[in-house]
């Protein structure tokens, strides 16, 4: 017989069939004549029920099963008699693949703190909760995919290894082939690059931008969908040292054009989590968040407020707050300002703009009173930047007075200023964090907790 999955079984709701399923014992209630397996097989978060017949089954086996075995079960599938599920399993053969002996096997009880899930992050995918974000977190990258394959975008691979040093979007982890116990050294002592891999210092890109940049120049509207690396020693609960990145990149979109295709794709993500993963959804918003569902359906039909930065100064300066960083003109905006004006001043989504041209990177485009640039980042409760984007400086002299008065190195950037002497065009871009989204949409609190094996400071275990 073939064996069919469990999200199957509920979906078709056919009962009087035989049929095979293969999983994960969950839990395990016997008494003298009957025992209750809840089997799972990753498919859906709901189990199945098996029920037995103790005395047709040999009493060592069954001593065996225990939760975290992993089985083969036949049977038939009959309406069920207990509460809680339509359907049940009447198990006639049952093959044990792997025990998990109770003595042994870490995760007996029937919830663990995500601590301790953490550090036992090789086992975590076997609890209701790591099933549910991972199933959210596979399907919302298909419709990552798919939204941008509908608007006729192009899927773009930019490179992992980098040889350009001037993304500028953070700390590098730097990629080399040479011995680190013994540096080769040129006569006045510095590291012999000519004799490394790529015969030039690389790292792991921060972001997949200015890649991105030279296709849609040709191509008009790509994206990219991939990790990245930032070696920033930020311990928080919202930075990773390797996240994905979606970085979509429009020839002849201005800025409005950007903020409206990064609200229609945060929209068409949240509205697909809550239809097509509304079980995982309503699982974590009992378990972890009860307010998840109503602020998805909120952020869903709410406009996202458009405000300039310097009337979100304004504002911040006039909410006579205490921040612990004083507000003033030309400053970075801090989670803690950020967070009052989604959560507490509008109650919804903000895109502040036009942001001073110090804090932000020189390939955004200069406004015309030479303060400020065509940035836009998007905030949103409880997370805070979830979205970073610009317009990007189309135009040659402009950007190289920036980079000039940046101090950049000019000769690092020809490829990149190319673009610019052979027919360019306006264009904007953005980049969304995959992992700041995941957490909006399951609710969950720190951002480990969203990646299958997450990596930050000093930690790279699994
Ligand atoms: P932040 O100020 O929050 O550290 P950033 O301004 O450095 O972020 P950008 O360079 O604008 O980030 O990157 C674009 C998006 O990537 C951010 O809006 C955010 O969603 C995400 N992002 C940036 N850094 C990290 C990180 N270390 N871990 C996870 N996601 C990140
Ligand atoms: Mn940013």
């Amino acid at each position: 017989m073939k064996r069919t999955r469990i999200a199957e079984l509920f979906r078709r709701n056919e009962t009087d069939i035989e049929v095979l399923v293969k999983g994960w014992v969950k839990t395990k209630r016997q008494s003298k004549k009957v025992a209750f397996l809840a089997v799972n097989d990753g498919s859906t978060l709901h189990d199945l029920q098996c029920v037995l017949d103790v005395s047709l089954f040999d009493e060592e086996q069954l001593k065996l099963i225990t939760t975290g075995a992993s089985v083969a079960i036949s049977g038939l599938l009959v309406p069920s008699q207990g509460q809680g599920q339509a359907i049940e399993l009447q198990v006639r053969k049952i093959e044990l693949y792997g025990p998990a002996p109770a003595d042994t096997y870490p995760l007996q009880k029937k919830e663990h703190s995500l601590e301790f899930l953490r550090e036992n992050a090789h086992l975590r995918f076997r609890t209701n909760t790591f099933g549910a974000v991972n199933r959210i977190r596979g399907a919302v990258a298909y419709a990552i995919h798919h939204f941008f394959r509908e608007r006729g975008f192009i899927y773009l691979h930019t490179p992992i290894i980098t040889g350009s040093d001037c993304e500028g979007a953070g700390q590098m982890f730097q990629v080399t082939s040479l011995n680190l116990e013994r540096l080769p050294r040129t006569e006045t002592g510095q590291v012999d690059y000519n004799l490394d891999f790529f015969e030039k210092p690389t790292h792991l890109t921060v972001s997949g931008q200015l890649s991105a940049e030279l296709a849609a120049l040709a191509l008009g509207e790509v994206y990219t969908f991939g990790p990245t690396f930032r070696a920033e020693n930020s311990n928080t609960t919202r930075h990773l040292a390797e996240f994905w990145m979606i970085e979509p990149e429009m020839a002849f979109y201005e800025l409005e054009d950007n903020m409206d295709l990064a609200t229609d794709l945060l929209k068409y993500l949240i509205g697909f989590t809550l239809e097509q993963q509304a079980d995982d959804v309503a699982f974590l918003c009992e378990r972890y968040d009860n307010s998840l569902v109503d602020r998805l359906r909120h952020t869903l039909t709410s406009d996202f407020v458009r405000l300039d930065y310097s009337e979100a100064v304004e504002i911040l300066t006039e909410s006579k707050r205490n921040f612990e960083f004083p507000v003033g003109w030309g400053m970075d905006l801090q989670s803690e300002h950020e967070r009052y004006l989604v959560e507490e001043h509008f109650g919804r989504p903000v895109i502040v703009y036009n942001y001073p041209k110090d804090i932000k990177a020189f390939y955004m485009r200069l406004n015309d009173d030479e303060r400020t640039v065509r940035a836009m980042d998007i905030l949103f409760p409880g997370i805070g930047e979830i979205v970073g984007g610009s317009q990007r400086e189309e135009r040659l002299d402009v950007l190289e007075r920036r980079i000039h008065e940046l101090g950049l190195p000019h000769a690092n950037y020809w490829w990149y200023l190319d673009t610019r002497r052979f027919g360019t065009a306006p264009h904007s871009g953005f980049g969304l964090g995959f992992e700041r989204l995941l957490l909006f949409l399951t609710g969950m609190s720190n951002i480990r907790d969203v990646i299958p094996f997450p990596r930050t400071p000093g930690n790279a275990e699994f």
